[in-house]
């Protein structure tokens, strides 16, 4: 059966090949279009050598030729691997090397980078994604030239399709094996929760190297015929402007992009009518946010996901966004949750914490070349566990309460930093704020509120704590305040806690 992700376009591009499928800074395809130039770049890559289970590499920013490359790789059988494009020369090459990329297309903007750590490089071949450039092949021409395809290669569920790496919040990125059968879990509980159909303008300004960008909307789109509208990058101005160009109905932006949108001049008088569905999730998101975009009537529905479980493990359905704000809602079709305690052990009672595993049709094959690694994060009985600790209120809703690594111990009382900032989100002078926890010698970790302030704005720690202290309980009270311009953080909008840890770890 067609379950590889270029049989299923395949099928969609035989049936509505006028439709417009893709657009990206004033290139419109239809899905014929679209089709008949995965056909030639899959001839393309057969021609260069990769063969089934090969690697195809792609670095560069959103781009058109990002979807042709990962459907023709998945045409011969191959496993595309998007790249992070703000990765140093060094860590690429080292990225590059251990996925033993085979062939790699890249973008104009990162071509230098990749001519920079060449030498060090075990690439067959390097297709620059448009024209070309001295020591590039050009994928333009070589499309055009492309002999006959190759019968597409069908795919089974197990096969895997895309090594997508984490985001390396917490440390190095790790590959995450996803199946043609994650891809399809994650698209049908797309469809069922988001209701996809032929009629959506999804935008996308999420970077597509990450589970994002490519599984929050852009896929499932082009599984329901719906139009794809790529942005190179994220630009809060473009944003809005896209969506009342194109009438946007739905789109996906992790927490760390509604708060710039929400934050532009621009934003109280855009027309943002159209949307139907925003999809929000990879970080915690700050209850004042949410309700930012209720009072504003922006559909923001808050899901639960991560790469290793190809993007969605929980969602809010449009009908609980109100009564149930604050949750990332509830797994669906293809998804099992189960919260287990410290020593393992189910947890079933209301309110109680744990840590959140999850088991279904989406969960990773293992991480690439990493079986300790793969065997660290399953639990005996095939559970994957996400490093995350949530509760699940009487009805089965889910509250992310933050990562396990993140959580701070000051007093012998757990502190969870996503609740103590989305407080002092509240807080009117505030523009953006991460807690930790440093080093105490009375409390062994004590409260650090990481604080930048609106423009022309101040705040003392006092005064922030005057403002939590009648919505939070003494000991989660920031003790040390740190005043900085902006928070360090990874192309995927999160905030890079190691980051600001690691000075208090050296300091005084
Ligand atoms: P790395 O695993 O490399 O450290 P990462 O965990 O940030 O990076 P991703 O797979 O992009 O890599 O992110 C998944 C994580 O994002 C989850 O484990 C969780 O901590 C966080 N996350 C996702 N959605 C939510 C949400 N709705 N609320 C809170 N946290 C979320
Ligand atoms: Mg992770």
């Amino acid at each position: 059966h067609a379950v590889g992700l270029h049989e299923w376009l395949a099928r969609r591009a035989g049936r509505v090949p006028k439709q417009p499928a893709l657009s990206c800074d004033g290139l419109h395809w239809t899905y014929g279009e679209l089709q008949q130039r995965i056909e030639a770049m899959s001839a393309v890559l057969a021609a260069g050598g990769v063969a089934a289970g090969d690697r195809v590499g792609y670095l560069g920013l959103n781009d058109p030729m990002f979807v042709v490359v990962m459907f023709a790789t998945s045409r011969i059988g191959g496993i595309f691997v998007p790249l992070n494009f703000r990765l140093s020369g060094p860590e690429l090459a080292y990225v590059i090397g251990d996925a033993g990329i085979h062939t790699l297309v890249v973008g104009e903007e990162h071509l230098a980078v990749i001519d920079g750590v060449r030498g060090t490089l075990t690439c067959k071949r390097f297709i620059h994604r448009a024209g070309g450039a001295p020591g590039w092949e050009p994928a333009d021409a070589l499309m055009a030239e492309a002999a006959t395809p190759p019968d597409p290669v069908p795919a089974s569920a197990d096969a895997v399709a895309v090594i997508m790496y984490t985001s390396g919040t917490t440390g190095h990125p790790k590959g995450a094996m996803l199946t043609h059968g994650n891809f399809w879990a994650n698209n049908l509980n797309e469809m069922l929760l988001w209701d996809m159909v032929s009629t959506d303008v999804t935008l996308n300004f999420a970077p597509m190297f990450h589970v994002g960008g490519l599984l929050c909307g852009s896929l499932s789109t082009l599984l329901a015929g719906g139009h794809l509208v790529l942005q190179r990058g994220f630009d809060v101005a473009a944003v809005l402007q896209a969506v009342r160009e194109h009438r946007v109905t739905v789109s996906f932006g992790v927490p760390a992009m509604l708060l710039f949108i929400s934050q532009h001049p621009d934003f109280a008088a855009a027309d943002l009518s159209s949307l139907r569905l925003v999809a929000v999730g990879g970080a915690p998101m700050p209850e004042p946010l949410l309700r930012l975009y209720a009072a504003r009537g922006v559909p923001v529905h808050q899901g639960y996901g991560m790469t290793e479980t190809a993007s969605m493990i929980t969602f809010l359905s449009p009908d609980r966004a109100t009564d149930k704000l604050g949750s990332s809602g509830t797994p669906p079709l293809l998804t099992e949750i189960r919260l287990i305690d410290a020593v393992g052990e189910p947890i079933t009672e209301p309110g109680a914490a744990g840590e959140v595993c999850v088991r279904g049709a989406n969960v990773m094959a293992g991480y690439w070349k990493q079986p300790e690694a793969t065997a660290a994060v399953f639990t005996r009985d095939g559970w994957f566990r996400s490093g995350d600790v949530g509760y699940r209120d009487a009805e089965g809703f889910l509250f992310i309460c933050d990562r396990l690594k993140d959580m701070v111990i000051s007093g012998g009382e757990n502190i969870y930093p996503a609740e103590v900032e989305s407080v002092l989100y509240d807080h009117p002078d505030i523009a953006e704020v991460a807690v930790i926890g440093a080093p105490d010698e009375r409390w062994g970790e004590r409260v650090v509120a990481v604080v930048a302030v609106k423009p022309g704005r101040a705040i003392t720690l006092e005064a922030l704590q005057a403002f939590a202290e009648t919505r939070l309980a003494r000991y989660k009270l920031p003790r040390e305040l740190r005043l900085v311009d902006a928070l360090p953080r990874n192309p995927t909008g999160k905030v890079l806690k190691a980051k600001l840890r690691t000075p208090a770890k050296e300091g005084t």
